[in-house]
């Protein structure tokens, strides 16, 4: 049932408003679906990111087996593969005074044909009135609260999918809620389907989708509405993933999956693998890159498998030993950014990119620099050049007393060198120190010249930056020494 809008002289109409009681409010949310928010929301527990999982009653530890040491409430399903399923993911307990979780809820509705798609967000707020010192942390000083929103409410149609798909744009029958957000943004920390009236889909637009199937799946999805509204809808890959049981897959966005007979035929094969795995879009890449059963090569690929597929082009390496070779050099996923940067640096200096030899150097953070330099210097022959003789100059400025000495950085090597052993980013000044917009010294012990002690960038006679390791600031006592030094230092500016 719709009701039409006209514009102010009652002639054109403007557009149809469905009339359909709409839920405007937590109190319209029938019991059932209140009952399943609940459930869902009290059975997720806290991790650290140190994979410690504790209760979010009481916060203590929970024993292998999902029970409260303290309270012995039992959880389940909490260790589940997926990321952040059935979890609040924390730093420590030490922030939990203060921690909100936002939740998504998506129940689908069916009025006749129509089906609405209704969105309510969870918050969950632990909040203490008196600031804690963590390892004071107890029940009895932080209170656990919930509160419940209708944020908005979808009607869908087909052809509202359609324009979704076509324009990028949303149209939906909006009424009047308590919030209007963007859902495309991906904010909330874990959305759920509630999957209990799934069965009223086989008589709707959805009826193709087999979206119902996904019944006795667990019911945590992708935090994308457009999952739900377009993509089974108008992929019949969808259909297809639901059909097979790769529910994790579907509700991820894979039916984006270019979808032929080549894959089609590869996808039978794979099907034990991806169904037991749950494998999500990201996953599937990554499988389809490597093509190995192998999980843990999944997760070392997922979310690089672009860059990956660019660094086997250019090497013909083996991912499974370039994931041994990460963590025999213990290196994290990320640093596949910098391996590829250290390949490129390698071709260009004319390195033979098949060789084992260049592909797994015994020190990865070292030849990286090496190369970084290397290439540096041709790029710019004469930047080498110039920092030696700004340095030459700046000697004027050296320093000493009975414990320290303050010098000039003499070369760019020597900055390559200071930024690995102060994991600092001076390396990236080489320009800079060589145009003289900046100057670099190093402060180190006399006993000790070699060590690194301070970075000091200086610019017009002041400094403007000294830092020791991991750039954290000096001693009170250092900084005076510093202070004395930048009274007398000669400014050498730019000719
Ligand atoms: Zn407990």
């Amino acid at each position: 049932m719709t009701q039409l809008k006209f514009d102010d002289q009652f002639e054109t109409i403007i557009e149809d408003i469905p009339t359909h009681h709409f839920w405007k409010s937590k109190d319209d949310i029938p019991p059932q679906v209140g009952e399943f928010i609940r459930q869902t929301s009290d059975n997720r527990v806290l991790m650290t990111v140190n994979g410690e999982y504790f209760c979010p009653f009481c916060f203590h530890a929970l024993d292998d087996h999902g029970t409260c040491i303290q309270c012995k409430r039992t959880y389940h399903d909490y260790l589940g593969r997926t990321d952040s399923r059935n979890r609040i993911l924390i730093h420590s307990l030490s922030e939990i005074p203060s921690r909100v979780s936002t939740t998504h809820y998506y129940v689908f509705d069916i009025h006749g044909k129509e089906v609405i798609l209704y969105v309510i967000k969870e918050e969950l707020y632990y909040y203490s009135p008196v600031p804690l010192p963590p390892e004071n942390l107890d029940i009895l000083d932080v209170y656990r609260s919930t509160s419940l929103s209708i944020q908005k409410a979808y009607y869908v149609e087909k052809e509202d999918a359609w324009e979704l798909i076509t324009k990028r744009k949303i149209h939906y029958a909006q009424i009047d809620m308590e919030e209007d957000v963007d859902l495309l943004e991906d904010y909330a920390e874990a959305c759920y389907l509630y999957s209990e009236n799934m069965d009223l889909l086989r008589h709707t637009v959805y009826r193709y989708s087999h979206l119902f199937d996904a019944k006795p799946y667990g019911m945590m999805i992708s935090p994308n509405f457009g999952n739900l509204v377009y993509g089974p809808i108008y992929y019949p890959a969808f259909e297809y993933m639901m059909k097979k049981g790769f529910y994790h897959l579907a509700f991820d966005g894979g039916y984006r999956i270019s979808y032929d007979k080549t894959m089609k035929k590869w996808l039978q094969e794979q099907t034990d693998f991806i169904q037991e795995y749950q494998l999500g879009y990201e996953e599937f890449l990554a499988f389809q890159l490597c093509r190995k059963r192998d999980f843990s090569l999944i997760s070392f690929v997922k979310g690089y498998t672009e860059l990956l597929e660019e660094i086997v082009k250019l090497t013909h390496l083996s991912l499974s030993r370039l994931q041994q070779y990460f963590e025999e050099q213990h290196l994290e996923q990320e640093m596949l950014i910098d391996y590829y940067d250290y390949l490129q640096f390698a071709k260009q200096l004319g390195y033979n990119l098949k060789d084992k030899k260049v592909q797994f150097p015994p020190n990865f953070q070292e030849a990286h620099d090496t190369l970084w330099l290397e290439q540096e210097m041709i790029q710019n022959p004469t930047l080498e050049k110039h920092i030696q003789e700004l340095s030459n100059v700046l000697e004027l400025n050296r320093y000493e007393d009975e414990q320290y000495i303050i010098f000039p950085a003499p070369s760019l090597s020597s900055l390559v060198e200071e930024s690995e052993q102060q994991q600092n980013c001076v390396r990236h000044y080489g320009n800079r120190y060589g145009e003289n917009d900046s100057q670099i010294y190093f402060m180190r012990e006399k006993k000790n010249p070699h060590q690194s002690l301070i970075t000091i960038e200086v610019r017009n006679g002041k400094i403007v930056q000294a830092r020791t390791k991991y750039n954290d600031i000096p001693s009170d006592y250092l900084q005076q020494v510093l202070k004395r030094w930048e009274q007398t230092l000669i400014d050498v500016r730019k000719e």
